[in-house]
C-alpha cells in the first residue's frame, strides 16, 4: 500500500492547477529548493573546487543512477546518469552497433520519438552507405527483426498514444534472431514497473525530468547490462568515463564498467536536485502505483467518452496495453488544450491533433481526475476553444 496522500504532500503544485502533463515535465518536490540552496550555499559557495572531493560531487552521476536502479529492475552498478537522452540514445546505438559489427541495420518503429531516430540516423549516416535505419510501424516490429538487424531500438511506451510494446516478448525476439536490444524508458521509469534483469536486454536510456520529477533538462540515464559493460567502447570517449581522468593520461583508458558511459563534468546543481526528487521513491511499491495509474486512467477515458463523443481515444483500451497516459484526438485539439490550460488544467498537444494526459499517481488522485473531466467536458461542449485567444501557438507546444 502507498499512503497517496503523502506523497502528494511532498511535490508544490500551484494553486487552481490540475496537473495532467507529469510524463512531459514533472513537478517539484518541495524539498528540491533546499537541496539546490544547501548545493548552492553550503557546497559551491564555501568548498569551491574542494566541493569535487569534500561533498563527493564525483560521484554522484553513479550515487543518483543506484537511486534509479530499482525503479527500472536494474542490478547495482548498472545505471548511469549525466548528459541528455538524445546523447545517451547515441552511446548505447553505438554500443550496440559495436557488439554486432556483421551487421548493418538499426529497427526502429513510427511510434518512436524523433531525437531517437535522429540521433541513430546521424551516426548511420556517418558509418557508411551499408548502415540503414529501418523504421516500420509499431504493430509490424515483431517481424521485422531478421538476421540484419545488428539492434532493435524502441521506446517502451509510445509518447503520443501511451501504446505499450511488450518488452519481454520483443526483447527476447530480438535476441533469437541475434540482435542486441535497446530500450528508451522515457515514459516507463517512474511511471510503471519496468524489469531490466528479467528481460535482459542489453541497453537502456531514459530521462529524469518527466515521471521521475527531477526539474526541466535533469540529466537522463543509461544502463547496459551488467555482462557487457567492460566491452564497450565508448563512442563518447569523454574524460569523465576514463580509468583515471586526473592522470591526464593522453591516450584513452575506459573506466570499469557503467562508468565508462560517463562524459564531461556533471551538472551537480541539477543533479544534487533529480537526487532529492528520486527520495521520493524510496520504499515504494510500483505495483500499487501501476494499480492506481491505471484506475486513474480508466476513470478518466470512462468519464470523457461519456461526455466528450467529439473527443475519439486514440490510445489502446486495453490497460495492459497502455502506459501511464491517456490520448484522444481531437480536430480543435491545440485550441482545447489552450482553453484547458487556461482554467488550470494541463496537459499537452502533439501535432496533428493529439490531446495527451499523463496520470501521475503521486500527486493526482481520483478528485483530480473528476474534476478535470468536468472542466473539459465544459470547454468541449461550450466550444470555448473557439475564442481567438486560444489559437496562439508558442514555441514549444
Ligand atoms: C522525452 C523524450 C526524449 C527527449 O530527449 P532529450 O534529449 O531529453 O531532449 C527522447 N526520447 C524519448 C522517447 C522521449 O520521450
Amino acid at each position: 500500500m502507498i499512503d497517496f496522500s503523502q506523497t502528494k504532500s511532498q511535490f508544490h503544485l500551484p494553486e487552481g492547477v490540475i496537473y495532467l502533463d507529469g510524463n512531459s515535465l514533472g513537478p517539484m518536490p518541495k524539498t528540491a529548493v533546499d537541496r539546490a540552496r544547501e548545493v548552492m550555499a553550503g557546497e559551491w559557495a564555501e568548498l569551491l573546487i574542494r566541493g569535487w572531493n569534500k561533498a563527493d560531487w564525483f560521484n554522484l552521476p553513479g550515487k543518483v543512477g543506484r537511486r534509479i536502479e530499482p525503479l527500472i529492475g536494474a542490478a547495482p552498478g548498472t545505471v548511469m546518469t549525466g548528459d541528455t537522452l538524445s546523447i545517451k540514445v547515441f552511446q548505447a546505438v553505438s554500443a550496440a552497433l559495436q557488439m554486432r559489427p556483421d551487421r548493418k541495420v538499426v529497427l526502429s518503429d513510427t511510434g518512436n520519438f524523433p531525437t531517437d531516430l535522429y540521433m541513430a540516423n546521424g551516426l548511420l549516416d556517418r558509418l557508411g552507405p551499408e548502415y540503414e535505419l529501418r523504421v516500420v510501424a509499431p504493430e509490424q516490429v515483431a517481424d521485422a527483426i531478421d538476421k540484419d538487424v545488428a539492434a532493435v531500438m524502441l521506446t517502451h511506451v509510445d509518447y503520443r498514444t501511451g501504446r505499450m510494446h511488450d518488452m519481454m516478448d520483443l526483447t527476447k525476439r530480438s535476441h533469437d534472431a541475434g540482435a542486441v536490444s535497446i530500450w528508451d524508458l522515457a515514459h516507463s521509469a517512474g511511471a510503471l514497473p519496468v524489469d531490466m534483469e528479467a528481460c535482459g536486454a542489453e541497453f537502456a536510456t531514459g530521462c529524469t525530468y518527466k515521471y521521475l520529477n527531477g526539474g526541466p533538462g535533469a540529466p537522463a540515464f543509461i544502463y547496459a547490462r551488467p555482462d557487457i559493460a567492460d566491452s564497450i567502447e565508448p563512442i563518447l570517449a569523454g574524460w569523465m568515463g576514463h580509468a583515471a581522468p586526473f592522470d591526464f593520461d593522453l591516450d584513452y583508458r575506459p573506466q570499469i564498467g557503467i562508468e565508462r558511459m560517463r562524459v564531461g563534468t556533471p551538472p551537480i546543481i541539477q543533479l544534487a536536485i533529480l537526487d532529492e526528487a528520486l527520495r521520493v521513491w524510496e520504499g515504494l511499491d510500483l505495483q500499487a502505483l501501476r494499480e492506481r495509474s491505471v484506475a486513474l486512467c480508466e476513470q478518466f477515458i470512462e468519464g470523457i467518452e461519456a461526455r466528450c463523443p467529439q473527443l475519439d481515444l486514440i490510445s489502446p483500451r486495453s490497460a495492459d496495453k497502455r502506459g501511464s497516459q491517456v490520448a484522444f484526438a481531437f480536430e480543435h485539439g491545440f485550441a482545447a488544450m489552450q482553453a484547458l490550460a487556461a482554467r488550470g488544467v494541463i496537459g499537452d498537444f502533439r501535432a496533428p491533433d493529439v490531446m495527451r494526459f499523463g496520470f501521475t499517481p503521486l500527486y493526482i488522485d481520483s478528485d483530480d481526475v473528476a474534476q478535470a473531466i468536468d472542466v473539459i467536458a465544459d470547454v468541449v461542449t461550450t466550444k470555448a476553444y473557439s475564442a481567438p485567444e486560444f489559437q496562439v501557438r508558442g514555441s514549444v507546444t
